[in-house]
């Protein structure tokens, strides 16, 4: 039997960008967290029921009625709604744009369920087709764990109730098994488990060995991978069987953290300092410290595990919020790379190079090992210029350079910011100089002098461009693990996930751009980067070597590189942070916007700034909130449009989230309003 409902009023949360209550009249019975069909304006939206109210928010003459109540799903479950509403809170966001976004396309879409060959709604469908007999599944058996992997496996499994672990290992020293240990145990217990990882553009072989290990555990279908990737179909199968508690196990990137699952046990987010948790349109969240309240609002344990923790999160250990584990050796070969800075201030560099580095990747090559050289730029060349008068290859919708590219014998300049393309001038547009040059060199460029330096030897290249094709990203990986390249150029994305075995060398290019970046992050960055790097070399090769070219050896990240550092490292950036009252010691939200021109996106903003004076909370006192001075982008123009930030800051979360509450409505009545969009990021990662 069903409760009766004496009440006909709904609340239902809608996908659209305005705050308020949208009540309706339903005299069907429904449950707070089903989801209906409504009329909104001229369309027809998917909602989902949040409340039961006593009365509507308006006029009940004017109300209107629900048009479907959608049964294919149990009602979303309480700690669903509980998450989401506290991600809209924080994040200061609708609820339905927290909610309807998190759920799989077509559960949300009103053509799924009306359309012409809706044939009873998108579960049904997924319901009735037939899926492929699951195969055996086959994994490396599991490793005797170490006593500190022992140790901290143990203390994840003894942990009742809520508890935060910040597992920190070098690459290599065993996390994943660890994860593993403690996933087997909630999986025998009964309970579900999530592991997030970093996004994956691309399927490394290694989360390839992780998901037969999981397979191994939960079954084939035991494990959901959920990522954005997926195809749609693919993805409501996989959000189904978690939902419906068939899978014991989801695998999945940011968004994944957003999924009901009925008995979740415990969260693992591997990799945490990764910025890729951070979503960074819609809803601006933190994937990680969503993890951190959803698991204490379940009373749960939540692991955080990483080489270079973000300085928050090893902030939070040190203050005891968490509890850290430490993995204090690789798990297998023993030892790790030597890593060499090359000062480059003195040398004559060949190609960029430095001699040393070009002997080093001669040796190695000739011993049958492999090298990788690290330049995080692709392209032939950042910028094309005219040695007669100064010509530059402006984008004219952006402020930044086109970028040369070159592929096969064709050259072109390519936007990395609007992505418009044109053709190479035959001659400066200037001035008529025939002899236009590149200046500077991308990894198109790199690869070219690598052939010239080694001729003979068998250079590859793996980024964002020569990976463009579904499936070439796996066939280049697939050629390295076979050994049928001696050198590897690459950007950020071999920086990741990847074993190889035969390599014996990393050259690290041009790291001192990522050090002088505005960003008070950037030393943080560069640091988990390069740590990342070199942990590609040596985890089978004993004698390997990072070179890193710099112009600023002494610089603090660097010197910690050397020793492999990281606590010094963490130590020395948190004590400049207490000093500079930045992170983890002050907490952030960057309010940025963007119009057609500048003075009009920094007048928004200064008005901005100038209504938060007459707020009552960003008086003094200790909970005082800080407004900095509006300041343009560094890249301001994009697109033709001039964008501008203002970046608001407090000691004290409680009284920004206060803040921002009341600063927040009144902006769109702000004169100027109409004329810029804007959106609030709150914990900003980048500024
Ligand atoms: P991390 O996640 O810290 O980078 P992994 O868990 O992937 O490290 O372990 C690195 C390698 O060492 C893997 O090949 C793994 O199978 C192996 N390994 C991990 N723990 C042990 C162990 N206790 N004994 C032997 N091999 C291990
Ligand atoms: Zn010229
Ligand atoms: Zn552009």
């Amino acid at each position: 039997m069903s409760d009766p409902q004496p009440l006909p009023w709904v609340r239902v949360a809608l996908d659209v960008p305005l705050q308020g209550h949208f009540d309706y009249r339903c005299e069907a019975e429904v449950a707070v967290g089903q989801r209906v069909i409504v009329p909104f304006g001229r369309r027809e939206l998917v909602g989902v029921v949040v409340d039961r109210p006593s009365a509507p928010a308006f006029d009940p003459e004017q109300i209107k009625t629900v048009l479907e109540v959608l049964d294919d799903l149990p009602a979303l479950p309480a700690d669903w709604l509980r998450l989401t509403a506290f991600a809209a809170d924080y994040y200061h966001r609708p609820w339905g744009e927290v909610m309807l976004p998190a759920l799989p396309g077509p559960l949300r879409r009103v053509a799924a369920y009306h359309g012409k060959r809706a044939q009873g709604g998108p579960v049904r469908r997924n319901d009735a087709r037939r899926r492929r007999a699951s195969a055996e599944v086959e994994a490396a058996p599991s490793p005797t764990l170490n006593p500190a992997q022992t140790e901290a496996a143990a203390a994840i499994r003894g942990c009742a109730g809520y508890g935060a672990f910040l597992l920190h290992g070098v690459t290599g020293s065993g996390k994943t098994e660890v994860y593993l240990q403690a996933i087997a145990g909630i999986l025998a217990a009964g309970g579900q488990a999530l592991l997030l990882v970093p996004e994956i553009n691309l399927t490394p072989q290694l989360q390839q060995v992780l998901l037969s290990r999981l397979r191994a555990m939960a079954g084939e279908a035991g494990v959901a991978v959920l990522h954005s990737g997926l195809a749609e179909g693919e993805r409501l199968a996989a959000w189904l069987r978690v939902v419906r508690g068939e899978a014991g196990v989801v695998l999945g990137t940011r968004l994944a953290i957003l999924t009901p699952m009925p008995r979740l046990r415990l969260i693992v987010v591997d990799e945490e300092h990764d910025a890729s948790y951070k979503q960074q349109e819609g809803l601006r969240y933190s994937a990680r410290d969503l993890a951190i309240w959803r698991a204490r609002d379940l009373n749960i344990p939540v692991v955080l595990g990483s080489a270079t923790p973000s300085l928050e999160s090893w902030h939070h250990a040190g203050a005891g919020r968490y509890q850290r584990l430490d993995l204090p050796a690789r798990a297998v070969s023993s030892a790790l790379p030597a890593i060499r800075l090359i000062d480059t201030r003195r040398l004559a560099l060949q190609h960029g190079m430095a001699p040393l580095l070009l002997e080093a990747i001669g040796q190695r090559i000739a011993q049958g090992q492999q090298a990788l050289i690290f330049l995080n730029r692709r392209g032939y060349s950042p910028v094309l210029h005219c040695p007669a008068c100064g010509w530059v290859s402006q984008c004219d919708q952006c402020s930044a350079y086109r970028v040369l590219h070159r592929h096969e014998g064709r050259s072109l300049l390519r936007c990395h910011h609007c992505s418009a393309v044109s053709r190479v001038p035959r001659d400066c547009p200037d001035c008529g100089n025939q002899d236009l040059q590149p200046m500077g060199r991308g990894t198109q460029r790199l690869e070219e002098a690598l052939e010239t330096c080694f001729p003979g030897a068998r250079v590859a290249r793996i980024d964002a461009d020569s990976t463009r094709r579904k499936g070439s990203a796996e066939q280049l990986f697939a050629k390295v693990h076979a050994g049928e390249v001696d050198i590897l150029v690459g950007t950020q994305m071999v920086a990741k996930g990847h074993d190889f075995r035969r390599l014996g060398l990393v050259g690290v290019l041009n790291a001192d751009t990522m050090l002088f970046s505005h960003d008070f992050r950037a030393p943080e960055r560069l640091f988990a980067q390069l740590m990342q790097v070199a942990g590609r070399a040596g985890r089978h090769q004993d004698g390997s070597e990072v070179m890193i070219q710099t112009g600023y050896p002494e610089q603090p990240v660097y010197q910690a590189l050397l020793r492999h550092d990281y606590v010094g490292f963490a130590r020395h950036g948190l004590d400049e942070r207490r000093g500079a009252g930045l992170p983890p010691f002050a907490y952030q939200a960057l309010l940025t916007a963007e119009s057609g021109e500048l003075p009009q996106t920094l007048a928004f903003l200064a008005a901005c700034r100038e209504l938060a004076a007459t707020l009552p909370d960003a008086a003094g006192g200790d909970a005082a909130v800080t407004l900095y001075d509006p300041v343009p982008l560094r890249v301001v123009r994009v697109n033709r449009v001039e964008r501008a930030q203002l970046l608001v800051e407090s000691r004290s979360r409680p009284a920004l989230q206060r803040f921002l509450r009341q600063w927040l409505p009144p902006l769109s009545s702000l004169p100027g309003a109409r004329a810029v969009r804007w959106q609030l990021e709150v914990d900003p990662l980048e500024i």
